[in-house]
């Protein structure tokens, strides 16, 4: 269904984004035959794990070398405030989108709650879809079903959300999570075990939810 769009841009808060979260959502349009692009718009230095390093140094290494695993055709890695995303002018981040755009024919991101509580990933996402509707591109948000998110809330007190009401309904897609657990593993100091990445995975087992939006028309599954 999308193979026919060509190229792709996925945009991103922080490294480890792109294979924690959408890891398996990208090896499956790459294996679609889509060129796949990665606009990453922090470092991630303000992480709380990996600290006592350089980590701006260790976690660019670690994106450069996940996006080659899952076969992504370039990055681009921003240096803006890793948790002050919000905070900046939305025109900032919108133009950074549209300049890394290049012809792509379909943003990708995170849902645009920002699926894990993290404010910096609703404003990447928000960057993506202002260039999606003004550029009259389709969209494609990765999130966690209502029930995982749920099931993340009380049983790890992990402040996840689902999709967004009203925003179209988001359809499950069988993936494959051995391209996507290789890439998961160059982020070594972003502790790639952590409890609540591997109780999501195996919470979601093959499975991902994407919602998929079309020039402004929701596609139904
Ligand atoms: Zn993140």
């Amino acid at each position: 269904m999308l193979a026919p769009l060509g190229s792709a841009l996925a945009v991103v808060a922080h490294p480890d984004d792109e294979s924690f979260g959408l890891g398996a959502v990208l090896r499956a349009l790459v294996e679609a035959g889509i060129e796949v692009r990665l606009l990453c718009l922090s470092a991630g230095e303000a992480s709380t794990v990996g600290t006592g390093q350089d980590l701006v140094a260790t976690r660019r290494e670690e994106v450069l070398a996940a996006a080659e695993v899952l076969g992504l055709r370039s990055v681009r890695l921003e240096a803006l405030p890793d948790g002050g995303l919000p905070a900046l002018p939305a025109d900032e981040l919108t133009l950074l989108v549209a300049e890394e755009l290049r012809g792509a024919r379909l943003l990708v991101g995170f849902e645009r709650l920002g699926v894990t509580g993290h404010p910096d990933h609703a404003a990447a996402t928000a960057a993506a879809l202002r260039v999606a509707a003004a550029r009259a591109l389709p969209s494609l948000e990765w999130g966690a079903a209502e029930e995982i998110a749920t099931q993340l809330r009380e049983r790890l007190g992990a402040p996840f959300a689902g999709f967004a009401p009203g925003a179209g309904d988001p359809v499950p897609v069988r993936v494959d999570r051995g391209v996507q657990e290789c890439a998961i593993a160059c982020h070594r100091s972003q502790d790639p075990n952590n409890l609540v990445l591997r109780t999501r995975l195996a919470l979601q087992g093959d499975h991902e939810w994407v919602r998929l939006v079309r020039r402004g028309v929701r596609l139904r599954r």
